[in-house]
């Protein structure tokens, strides 16, 4: 399968190219050249569904930060009625 160096296009199709001998061209972006690339597999379809689960994780990594936050601000709260109990006067 012939494809266009410069977009990866298979829609390519001959011209002679006169004394350079075969050129071709390419109907997505228009370039016309002897030089294109030979592969035989197809490009990788670009579709990938991951946003989704990276969305999701960021979600639960920010209810985890705000439960982390909350326990924090409990034991900070404790700390400090702990600490105003000891350096009470007796
Ligand atoms: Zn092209």
């Amino acid at each position: 399968m012939l494809r266009c160096p410069k977009c990866g296009s298979t829609d390519l199709y001959q011209v002679l190219g006169g004394y350079a001998g075969m050129r071709y061209r390419c109907k997505q972006c228009g370039y016309t050249g002897s030089f294109v690339v030979e592969s035989e597999e197809e490009l990788p379809s670009p579709e990938k569904g991951e946003h989704r689960t990276e969305k999701s994780v960021s979600v639960y990594r920010w209810i985890r930060i705000a439960a982390l936050l909350l326990l924090v601000f409990l034991a900070l709260n404790y700390l400090v009625g702990v600490l105003r109990r000891m350096l009470a006067p007796m």
